[in-house]
């Protein structure tokens, strides 16, 4: 197949042209460069099956594939937060865009949502069945509710004109590839780590995050993509939580680093527990995370190792 990656310059758009390559499909990536980067595909630009075009999915393309793949967004607060606007016209015009191709060439489509839908949840862990708490005009609502709006169009355009589509609601994921001055929490707490920095924790550090590796989310990705008929959303992400405080300290023995740990102001609306419960990704997709905790802090830590020596 003739494979179209939104986003496929990103941390995880890189990893699934990786995958989809590796699987024998032609995969061509688009991405506006705005938080995705050349070194991350750097290794797949001799490789006859991959393109890459400069493109912005706010404005619609017309191209002939036979499937879509859209992670194109900033998944970061700090980079989502920095143009709200642009960041709810991508989910949003992107969304649409994406889908009006789709339904014209009749391919499937999958869109990256994400745990960021349930808001600040008020249950845990959290099942697709739960509508969400999410703040409709605070800082994280550029994202949060443009990905809701998103999956609204996602499931508008199957109900109303039959696209084959997928919505993995994916939780925070981690690994090599992450941009190092992202301001997510893990790569964060790595820098600040490995350079002896200290380790900035938001509030108490009692807030939870559940760490999906990344080699794990994309098998999910794929899974999800290749099964037929699966038109609801389906949550993708590692059921084991953590604080945000155990992390840093986690982190800190794995860099064996002498960082202090200091607390910062928590950002507004900081959701104060994530948990997937994945339930149906085991039944339907059979599909569960292998890779603990520890082992991919350690992956990751190599690899930005390696990038900054
Ligand atoms: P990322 O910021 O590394 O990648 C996003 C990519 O999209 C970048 O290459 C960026 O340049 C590109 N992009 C942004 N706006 C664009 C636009 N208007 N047109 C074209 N390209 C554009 O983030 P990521 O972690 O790889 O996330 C990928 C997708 O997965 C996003 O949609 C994100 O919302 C979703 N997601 C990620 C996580 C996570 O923990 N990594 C969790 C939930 C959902
Ligand atoms: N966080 C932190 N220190 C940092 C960066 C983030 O304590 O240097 C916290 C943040 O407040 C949140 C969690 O880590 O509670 C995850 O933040 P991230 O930005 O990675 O993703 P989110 O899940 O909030 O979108």
């Amino acid at each position: 197949m003739r494979v179209l990656v939104a986003g496929g310059a990103g941390f995880l758009g890189s990893h699934l042209c990786k995958r989809l390559l590796g699987g024998g499909h032609e995969v061509i990536a688009l991405d506006n460069f705005y938080t995705g980067s050349k070194s991350n595909i750097k290794d797949f630009l001799t490789n006859p099956n991959f393109e890459l075009i400069r493109h912005d999915v706010t404005v619609p393309i017309e191209i002939e594939i036979d499937a879509i793949y859209n992670l194109a967004c900033p998944a970061s607060p700090v980079h989502y937060q920095k143009f709200p606007v642009q960041t709810l016209k991508t989910s949003v015009l992107g969304a649409l865009n994406l889908l009006e191709l789709a339904r014209r060439l009749n391919v499937r489509i999958l869109q990256a949502s994400t745990s960021e839908v349930y808001g600040d949840p008020k249950i845990s862990p959290q099942p697709e069945e739960y509508w969400g708490n999410v703040n409709p005009h605070g800082l994280r609502s550029c994202y949060d509710e443009g990905k809701r709006a998103a999956e609204s169009l996602f499931f508008d355009f199957n109900r109303q004109y039959g696209v084959d589509i997928r919505v993995p609601r994916i939780f925070n994921t981690y690994g090599p590839h992450m941009a190092l001055d992202d301001g997510r929490v893990v790569t964060n707490f790595i820098s600040q780590a490995l350079s002896n920095q200290p380790l900035t924790v938001y509030g108490q550090g009692n807030q939870t995050r559940s760490l999906c590796y990344v080699d794990d989310l994309i098998d999910g990705l794929v899974l999800l993509f290749e099964k037929p008929e699966i038109h609801q959303p389906i949550n993708l992400g590692n059921p084991t939580p953590v604080t945000m405080l155990q992390l840093a300290e986690e982190i800190k023995t794995l860099c064996n680093s002498k960082s202090e740990i200091v607390f910062k102001p928590l950002p507004s609306d900081d959701p104060l527990q994530r948990e997937p419960d994945i339930t149906k990704a085991k039944e339907i997709l059979g599909w569960t995370p292998v890779i603990g905790r520890r082992e991919g802090l350690q992956k990751t830590i190599d690899e930005i190792v390696s990038r900054v020596s």
